[in-house]
């Protein structure tokens, strides 16, 4: 039974970026009449979420300050909010991320403050661990049973999943950190003599400007498939963006590959800088991967993926500076080679065994941290409230296994294909539809639509309901 004073529902389950720049979008979108509006988050943090609540100071953001705003429609949202508290902060700033996550709390704080009409904004440090009655409530770890109009999974990625060769006494010794985003575990190992870091992105990163923040910390090892790093950015953003062509005729992964590398050499011999070709393809992502058959989506997976990471996913110039010093110190190794077995060792340390492509090699090390990137299957980490949309056929996985699969709009469809009514995603859960969805130009776009929809809905139930009455 309803009655024509109910308000509308809306549950944001995850206030990392995606779930803050929601609610804040719903807040200031919503004309309709009543709103309850309720916003969970297990770790009690508002706003900064898994990239952004790192309090170490070295890690960087990887885009710079002009391209941050958390608000399509101000762009120079953060820009500002960054030159009133810095004024050598300009556009090409990369800033510290513990400065962005103190930017989104604000902006949430604010906005909530500034909301009109009848709002009741519910901040909740709580975990949804499952959805009953069709997607009307959810049931959280403190034993609530929230009713909802409608339920947004802003959940973010899964811990990275557990590197090949590592048994269960691997998994509970005291020198494997399974979570690289675990900072007090990390900072615990800055005492060690040598740590390999299995991965050698941008997380592995992280990981080494935190254990060798000045002249001292471990010997590091970053072992990868093919050892190569991301690539940096300019300190100077290129003067243009090359305007991207797509292949004509019918699209292929290997086509699409050569023709954005034939795009970028092109570019170089004139004197320019790959990076514009990189960046102008950007806005055409999430088309070109949709334009691509299912097996050529797989094929790009399998052969041109990490490419096109390592030049699109850059680091900041500024830390590509610090790594470079700790490489030419001998401080940092890169090994390329696929790991065979992590094994506890005798005296408390860790062997590891990698293939290369010269044969098997042994090492062995004091600790050893997982940064092989997030696992893409929902539910593969244990998520109890992933796992049991899946078991109870609210949901299913996305094209290829990757995070959900949802319609345009995000929202997600059940077991048998058909959209749910009720339940919605965004960001890193709809990379097996749009592929590039997890930086924060993307999902700054995706949480405004999103919100315009749920304001529209739910002002056409409020006047269904008062007209009922
Ligand atoms: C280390 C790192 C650095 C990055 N740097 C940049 C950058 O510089 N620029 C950029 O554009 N992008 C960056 N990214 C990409 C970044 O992931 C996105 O920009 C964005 O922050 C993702 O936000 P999210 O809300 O989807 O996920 P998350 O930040 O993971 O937030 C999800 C939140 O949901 C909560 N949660 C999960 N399940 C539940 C549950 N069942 N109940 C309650 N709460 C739950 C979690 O506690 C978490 O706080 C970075 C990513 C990482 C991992």
């Amino acid at each position: 039974m309803t009655s024509p004073t109910d308000p509308f529902r809306v549950v944001v389950v995850g206030a990392g970026f995606a779930g803050t720049a929601t609610a804040v979008q719903l807040l200031r979108a919503w004309r309709g009449g009543p709103l309850e509006l309720t916003l969970l988050e297990r770790s009690g943090r508002f706003g900064p979420g898994v990239a952004f609540s790192t309090p170490d100071a070295q890690h960087l953001l990887n885009v710079n300050a002009a391209g941050m705003s958390a608000l399509p429609d101000a762009p120079r949202d953060f820009l500002d909010w960054l030159h009133a508290r810095d004024t050598y902060a300009h556009a090409g700033t990369f800033a510290p991320r513990v400065a962005y996550g103190a930017y989104l709390q604000e902006l949430l704080a604010q906005t909530a403050a500034n909301a009109a009409g009848e709002v009741v904004f519910t901040r909740s440090r709580d975990e949804a661990v499952r959805i009953v009655d069709g997607g009307a409530t959810v049931l959280t770890r403190s034993g609530a049973a929230l009713p909802a109009d409608a339920v947004v999974l802003a959940v973010g990625v899964n811990r990275p999943r557990t590197p090949p060769g590592a048994g269960p006494e691997l998994l509970d010794h005291p020198g494997y950190v399974a979570d690289p985003w675990d900072h007090d575990r990390i900072a615990a190992l800055a005492d060690r003599d040598r740590v390999l870091i299995v991965g050698s992105g941008l997380t592995m990163i992280d990981v080494a400007m935190s254990l060798c923040p000045g002249d001292g910390g471990p010997e590091l090892i970053a072992l990868s498939r093919r050892g190569v790093l991301p690539r940096a950015h300019h300190a100077e953003p290129p003067a243009h963006v090359r305007p991207f062509r797509p292949p004509t005729g019918p699209l292929t992964a290997d086509r699409l590959a050569a023709h954005v590398e034939n795009a970028a050499l092109a570019e170089v011999a004139a004197g320019g800088d790959w990076r514009s070709v990189v960046d102008g393809v950007r806005p055409y992502t999430q088309q070109l991967w949709q334009s691509l058959p299912l097996g050529e989506q797989a094929r790009f997976l399998a052969r041109h993926a990490r490419r096109w990471e390592i030049h699109r996913h850059r680091m900041a110039p500024g830390v590509a500076e610090r790594l470079r010093t700790l490489r030419d110190e001998g401080r940092l190794s890169l090994r390329a080679g696929s790991l065979q077995r992590l094994d506890p060792a005798a005296d408390g340390g860790i062997d590891a065994l990698y293939k290369t492509a010269d044969g098997v090699e042994a090492l062995h090390v004091d600790a050893v941290v997982n940064c092989t990137g997030p696992d893409p299957s929902p539910g593969a980490d244990g998520d109890p409230l992933l796992s049991n949309l899946i078991a109870d056929r609210l949901g299913r996985a996305g094209p290829l296994g990757l995070g959900l699969d949802t319609d345009a709009d995000g929202q997600l469809c059940d077991c048998d294909g058909h959209p749910s009514g009720n339940l919605f995603t965004l960001g890193a859960l709809r990379r097996g539809q749009l592929w590039e969805t997890t930086a924060v130009p993307e999902i700054r776009l995706q949480a405004a639509d999103l919100a315009n929809l749920l304001a529209a809905r739910g002002a056409a139930l409020c006047a269904e309901r008062a007209a009922a009455a």
